[in-house]
């Protein structure tokens, strides 16, 4: 096998770190799962063993694809918004390139979700994806004819903390956010948005789970959280398609299985959307927790090997 043919992909999570190898079309190779150590030489050493062991078995050099939390600035190099707090402040990159022997290409993991489903997932095919990661956080990355943005400050598709659009007065300030703002689109939508609007409003504490299980027996008041959830990320949304009008928006994250969303939400966007129509498709990933993994292989396969 030649070795420019290899990609491999790792996902730099903060509890574990994947690795994958896909051949030219996709096929993945391998796969291998590993905790990711606490501190940042322990992360270095690791990826660089785990990248070693994959050329070993595979006999090949391989392109080598990053995808972890935050982003790297461009105008330091330096990791940050991470939610592994070791690697904020430090030159990921350009250490893993001493190591590596090699360029590599990092970026955050909403981007590697972004571009896997846009090049052989839910998104292939289409113009123009916007990738949206409605899990414990919100992200999401824009492609566009299977190139990811990326931007002068590395955060194309970062709409989780732009605030909720046309909010209503009781949405007025909004959650505070870790950001340090308040209002984010982030508190609403994501999973832990869906369970603080239940809290707040019923004074029940439950899981996103069991709001979605109970609202399809006929609870009136998880209903009622689900039907708020739906009308707030179409307007979200909405936002999303005056600006970009995507083609396709593939969601992923853990309220991304919620099939529902697929029904309720597409009508929630014609009162927002600046146009007598709306006709960008809103699906499910194919790839699942495969797709940052798999995205980070593709993206490295941009990189020298
Ligand atoms: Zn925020």
């Amino acid at each position: 096998m030649s070795g420019s043919s290899v990609r491999i992909g790792i996902d730099l999570g903060g509890t574990k770190t994947e690795i994958i190898a896909l051949d030219s079309a996709g096929h993945e190779l391998m796969r291998r799962r590993v905790p990711t150590p606490t501190d940042y030489a322990a992360i270095l050493a690791t990826i660089v063993a785990l990248v070693g062991e994959a050329e070993r078995t595979l006999e090949c050099r391989a392109t080598v694809g990053i995808g972890t939390p935050g982003s790297v600035s461009r105008a330091t190099g330096l990791l940050r918004g991470s939610n592994s707090v070791c690697l904020n402040g430090q030159p990921l990159q350009r250490d893993l390139e001493a190591s590596l022997e090699r360029r590599i290409v990092l970026t955050n993991d909403a981007n590697c979700f972004a571009l896997s489903e846009a090049s052989d997932g839910a998104g292939a095919g289409a113009d123009v994806v916007f990738g949206v990661i409605l899990g414990t956080g919100v992200g999401g990355g824009i492609v566009v004819r299977g190139h990811l943005l990326d931007g002068p400050n590395g955060i194309a598709g970062e709409w989780g903390h732009n605030p909720l659009p046309w909010p209503r007065e009781d949405e007025r300030p909004g959650p505070p956010c870790f950001c340090g703002r308040t209002g984010c689109v982030e508190t609403f939508v994501s999973g832990r948005g869906l369970e603080r609007d239940h809290r707040e409003q019923t004074g029940e504490a439950l899981a996103g789970p069991d709001i979605v299980t109970r609202a399809e027996s006929g609870d009136a008041a998880c209903e009622a959280t689900l039907a708020r959830y739906e009308e707030r990320l179409g307007r979200a949304l909405a936002h999303i398609i005056n600006v970009l009008d995507p083609d396709v928006i593939v969601l992923g994250g853990g309220m991304s299985n919620v099939s529902r969303l697929y029904r309720n939400v597409p009508p929630r966007l014609m009162p927002w959307a600046f146009s007598d129509r709306v006709d960008n498709r809103i699906v499910a990933h194919r790839h699942g927790d495969s797709s940052g993994v798999r995205g980070a292989a593709w993206l490295g396969a941009s990189a020298t090997c």
